[in-house]
């Protein structure tokens, strides 16, 4: 049975951008392959102090990551679907440490988002946020993982992954790891274009990110919906004057476009033919203003529903499967490198 696997880190509040390219993306193939496929649903809480957080709300934001799967549509009950957290399958952390010694610091390196995260956080570059993506390699591999629903900007670490999984299997000549599939395959497998980035609300030049400060520049799912819509209402636009899908030119109306789409699971091209040739950019704003309001009343009304004492037993259930997995791989690396027999 393959695996299908994705994480969403717990540090600040998930935005719309995590529902739609992650949440939404996995709920959606579980939907279609959870009969024969392995779903792996995890919060990756060890890679929520890459950069500094408030450590006294980790564990109530994990607990709450977990309802936002249930929340999102992940079916608890079938017994394919498994929901864990990284920091409880030890496994993680100690194939880290190996694959760390298989990269190379070079193409380490190389990852835009820690050279724009250093950026961001230059008062506090840690090792973690460096070593990060191999720990995300680790997360993968683990579970012999051949599809991750992904946004756009996480296709780096992805093929990282690949490269170094593949350098393990020809150093140990057998096949240690299951190579995740190319970018190209992975937004095919999503039914998607290309990946997907939804966009900051204030600078539509850039995605759409959680731990942004910048309040206006996201919507988080927590956000009070008639606040969601002012934010919407506020986005930055241009000043062509016309509504068009056009990303290079036009990205602030495309990603309402975006979003008022997979919200409302129509087809991008039917929604761009309804505003062709319009050119009030406020009749859009308020369409997707309502859209993101009601969709954010329904969403947590849904999480609300749903009680610790079932976010406790879904763990259970699911930490125990991923022991199991990774425990097995691990052991098999542990062999193939020289530490067991
Ligand atoms: P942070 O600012 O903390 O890095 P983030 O919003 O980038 O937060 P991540 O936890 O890094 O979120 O990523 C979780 C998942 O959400 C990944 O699959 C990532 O590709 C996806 N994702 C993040 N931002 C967007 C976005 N703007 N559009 C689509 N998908 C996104
Ligand atoms: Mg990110």
């Amino acid at each position: 049975m393959q695996t299908i696997l994705t994480g969403v880190r717990a540090n600040e509040e998930p935005t719309i951008g995590n529902f739609l390219g992650a949440y939404k993306s996995m709920v959606n193939l579980a939907n279609e392959h959870a009969s024969d496929s392995h779903i792996n649903m995890f919060v990756p809480d060890l890679h929520s102090f890459t950069t500094p957080i408030d450590h006294s709300k980790l564990y109530d934001q994990v607990i709450k990551g977990i309802k936002y799967y249930l929340a999102a549509g992940l079916d608890a009950n079938n017994p394919n679907i498994h929901i864990y957290r990284q920091s409880r399958v030890h496994a993680h952390s100690e194939l880290a440490w190996i694959l760390d010694c298989f990269t190379y610091f070079g193409e380490a390196s190389r990852m835009t988002q820690f050279k724009e995260k250093s950026e961001e956080h230059a008062d506090s570059i840690t090792v973690g946020l460096f070593n990060y993506p191999i720990l995300m390699a680790a997360d993968i591999l683990l579970y012999d993982a051949k599809y991750i629903p992904l946004g756009e900007d996480q296709f780096q670490h992805l093929e990282l992954t690949r490269d170094i999984a593949t350098r393990m299997n020809n150093k140990f000549n057998q096949e240690l790891f299951t190579i995740p599939a190319p970018e190209k395959e992975q937004v095919k497998f999503m039914h998607l274009e290309k990946g997907l980035r939804i966009r900051s609300l204030v600078d539509p030049a850039k995605k759409m990110s959680k731990s942004s400060t910048n309040e206006k520049s996201k919507i988080s799912l927590s956000d009070d919906p008639q606040q969601a819509y002012k934010k919407i209402m506020s986005a930055t636009t241009d000043s062509e004057g016309v509504i068009r899908f056009d990303m290079i030119n036009q990205p602030g109306i495309s990603n309402l476009l975006t979003i008022e789409t997979l919200l409302t699971d129509r087809d991008i091209q039917d929604v761009i033919s309804d505003w062709a040739g319009q050119t009030s950019y406020g009749d859009l704003k308020r369409k997707v203003a309502e859209t993101v309001k009601n969709f954010l009343a329904d969403f947590q009304e849904k999480v609300s529903q749903i009680s610790d004492e079932e976010v406790e037993q879904v763990l259970a259930r699911g930490e125990a499967y991923a022991n199991s997995v990774a425990d097995q791989k691990l052991a098999l690396v542990q062999k193939a490198v020289g530490l067991r027999k």
